[in-house]
């Protein structure tokens, strides 16, 4: 069985020494020693001088909203995860729908001015799959009309823009680490800022909005993470890395062995500095993606549709239809992509694909699944003389 994904674990014995030493200290949780390291470490190696730790990448969403005051509209994405559309709702704003280029599946810049309005208040933007919007311009149109702008920018982990890490735009960027995320502490998340009065607010809303023992300077929630979540971190960032060295790796081979398969890739603007976190294959039609998925999953490849449906048909939005975010959500699927995939398996799925294409019936493919395991060994061999730039 092949996953569409599978969370890093570190070995048992790195966490154990964690547990150890929580035990030792029985401070569970109320800003603790491991979170003020992991923040601590999670800076340095993002080269950010802020950033705070929170109990998931929704709750990082909310509390951008809050501290930012944001009223009315919030100019959005369709093509997101969920939590970008529900927490603007939750918030009390109204989404507004933006749609996204046909090509880097980020929010079209170009279309944002037309949705303006006396009530806007915000964009917020998602860095779809970890690859960057087109920043400039959005803080552009942002500057020209006063408003704020906000990245959910929790595939990004990695990811840079102009020789800084993403997180370091917009007035608040936010991130997940949840398990299914590229760096991950099981549940967890993170907002970042660059300015010194936004941090201290979210830092109070963190924690119930207290500022001294029996104190409190504003309105909070309870958005604090505990010591063994950050333990979970402390334990993958030394091996980030790695894990990012192996995405690249992973995503180069899935395009060298894909290169004749009838679908769209994602464009990166700057595949330099992008984390390679998902690998969406964009099929021609909707027929033919559920087709792929369908066969795969007959040999026990299981691909994800992701983004689906597009967030404007949500129950609770008003549901406005949007062309481009329309089409590609319903073509688009992605593939396994995890630490542990190994390069026999991307090789099956890739020799899957093809053969769907040249159209089996799903009969023939899921046949060939046992003889394409026969292939492996020799498939693995001619991998290895593939030479690899930086992987
Ligand atoms: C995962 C994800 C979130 C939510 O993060 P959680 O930590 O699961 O709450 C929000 N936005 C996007 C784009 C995501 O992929």
């Amino acid at each position: 069985m092949i996953p569409v994904t599978k969370p890093f674990l570190p070995s048992e014995k790195e966490f154990k020494v964690y547990v150890k030493s929580i035990w030792e200290r029985q401070w569970l949780t109320n800003n603790g020693p491991l979170v003020n390291t992991l923040e601590l470490k999670l800076k340095e190696y993002l080269g950010l001088d802020h950033m705070l730790y929170v109990s998931n990448g929704t709750m990082a969403l909310q509390l951008a909203i809050k501290a930012l005051n944001l009223t009315g509209e919030i100019i959005t994405t369709p093509f997101s995860f969920v939590a970008t559309t529900s927490t603007i709702v939750w918030q009390g704003c109204r989404p507004v729908f933006v749609d996204i280029d046909a090509n880097t599946f980020n929010i079209d810049p170009t279309k944002i001015e037309a949705a303006i309005t006396p009530n806007t208040s915000a964009i917020l933007a998602t860095h779809v799959y970890g690859n960057a919007c087109d920043i400039d311009a959005i803080q552009q149109i942002a500057d020209r009309h006063g408003l704020k702008v906000i990245y959910d920018a929790a595939h990004c982990f990695g990811t840079r823009y102009k020789n800084r890490s993403i997180f370091e735009y917009g007035d608040i960027s936010t991130t997940s680490f949840h398990s299914t995320k590229l760096f991950h502490t099981i549940e967890g998340g993170a907002v970042f800022t660059r300015q010194p009065d936004l941090l201290k607010k979210m830092a109070l809303m963190r924690n119930f909005g207290y500022s001294g023992v029996d104190e409190f300077a504003e309105l909070g929630i309870n958005a604090k993470n505990c010591e063994f979540h950050a333990a979970m971190g402390l334990c993958n960032l030394p091996h980030i890395d790695e894990i990012l060295k192996k995405r690249k790796y992973l995503s180069t081979h899935y395009k060298l062995r894909l290169n004749r398969l009838d679908v769209q890739f994602q464009q990166l603007d700057n595949a330099e500095d992008y984390n390679y976190a998902y690998f969406p294959l964009l099929f021609k039609s909707e027929d033919l993606m559920k087709e792929c998925k369908a066969k795969l999953e007959l040999a026990q490849v299981y691909c994800r549709r992701y983004f689906y449906p597009s967030l404007s048909a949500l129950p609770y939005v008003e549901n406005v239809e949007m062309p481009v975010c329309d089409s590609i959500a319903s073509r688009i699927m992605c593939l396994p992509m995890y630490h542990t995939l190994t390069l026999s398996d991307l090789d099956l799925i890739c020799r899957l694909l093809l053969r769907i294409q040249n159209n089996e019936s799903s009969e023939a493919v899921s046949k060939s699944f046992g003889a394409l395991i026969a292939d492996q060994i020799e498939s693995e061999i001619n991998i290895q003389t593939v030479k690899e730039n930086g992987a």
